[in-house]
């Protein structure tokens, strides 16, 4: 079965076509700012702007016609409402166009298909750490959990922020890890907060904005920021896995495209006996192959949607979906 998952709960518009789990091909724009946040007009004109060509371009790629494609999926939730309706309206353009069934599906529980997927084990624990989201994720007595969470801004968004902090530019992560390789010292002093099975970051932040203000060597604020904020991560998805004695952890989202968190993630994996996987970075960051992947298993569990039902939910929890 062939399945054109269409990704755009954020800054990226992406379509992936996958072949019975194969991924024949994965197209991404993304907008990136110097300055500011994602202002949702500007999220929707790009996308506007891009879709066609990355439509095109994946079925280039994939070397696949349209008429060839089985089942259309898209990210219906959660995200910024109107980037959403851009994929949505794609979806139920090419629907109605070429008459192929659609699904709608959320798009953190794809961060985990595409995990459980690859990593070829079935039940997983994901750390799902990008910009807006950090969360951990498993499924559990028919419905997906959140073990736990962040209680203010996704890691991501707080590593920018630092980054910004540090005159580094967007996005920071990136930066960040570069720069804290090169310092070798001793880690500084920031507050480490875990909060039951929730993380927070606005303490830390203040602790940095004090010491940027302060002078501090740039390198020693980004060394210690990730040691601090990932160890965080770490405990509260070992604790996850002991709570619900499964034997894989997996990495989502862009932040898990940094090399030190893999690290300590693989680490503390390993100290426990469970495996640990990282998909390739083009599948950790927001793509359209994840969401095909997911659209394929929630077609063969329960059909397609109608076109007038294929709808967004900006707001959706992952608690409320099914599996
Ligand atoms: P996403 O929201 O999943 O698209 O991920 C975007 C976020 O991932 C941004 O906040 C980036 O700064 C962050 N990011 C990307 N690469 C890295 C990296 N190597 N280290 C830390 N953060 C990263
Ligand atoms: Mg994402």
């Amino acid at each position: 079965m062939i399945v054109l998952g269409i990704e755009s709960t954020a800054h990226t518009f992406s379509v992936g076509i996958v072949h019975d789990g194969q991924v024949l091909s994965n197209v991404r724009k993304t907008l990136t700012t110097t300055t500011g946040g994602l202002i949702p007009a500007k999220l929707s004109e790009h996308h506007m702007k891009v879709f066609f060509d990355v439509v095109l371009e994946s079925l280039f790629q994939a070397g696949v016609a349209v008429s060839d494609v089985s089942l259309i999926a898209y990210s219906r939730a959660p995200g910024i409402g109107h980037s959403l309706r851009i994929g949505a309206g794609v979806a139920r353009s090419l629907s109605l166009r070429y008459d192929i069934p659609v699904v709608g599906v959320n798009h953190c529980v794809a961060h985990l298909e595409v995990g459980r997927v690859f990593s070829g084990k079935d039940d997983v624990v994901l750390l799902y750490a990008s910009g807006a989201n950090t969360q951990i994720l498993a499924r559990e007595g028919g419905a997906y959990r959140v073990f736990g969470e962040t209680l203010d801004l996704g890691v991501g968004n707080f590593l920018d922020t630092v980054a910004r902090l540090l005159g580094l530019g967007f996005p920071g992560g990136p930066k960040l890890e570069v720069l804290a390789q090169q310092y070798s010292g001793p880690l500084l002093d920031l507050p480490y907060a875990v909060k039951g099975m929730d993380v927070s970051f606005s303490g830390i932040q203040t602790a940095v904005r004090r010491m940027t203000d302060d002078g501090v060597e740039p390198s020693a604020i980004a060394y210690s920021v990730q040691e601090v904020v990932f160890a965080m991560l770490v405990e509260v998805s070992e604790r996850a896995l002991a709570h619900t004695e499964k034997d894989c952890l997996v990495l989502g989202g862009g932040v898990a495209c940094n090399k030190r968190l893999q690290e300590m993630c693989r680490m503390m994996c390993d100290a426990r006996g469970v495996s640990f996987f990282t998909p390739e970075n083009e599948f950790l960051v927001d793509n359209g192959a994840m969401i095909a992947l997911l659209g394929a298993r929630v077609f063969a569990e329960s059909g397609a949607v109608a076109v007038s039902d294929a709808d967004i939910d900006p707001y959706e929890r992952v608690e409320s979906v099914r599996c």
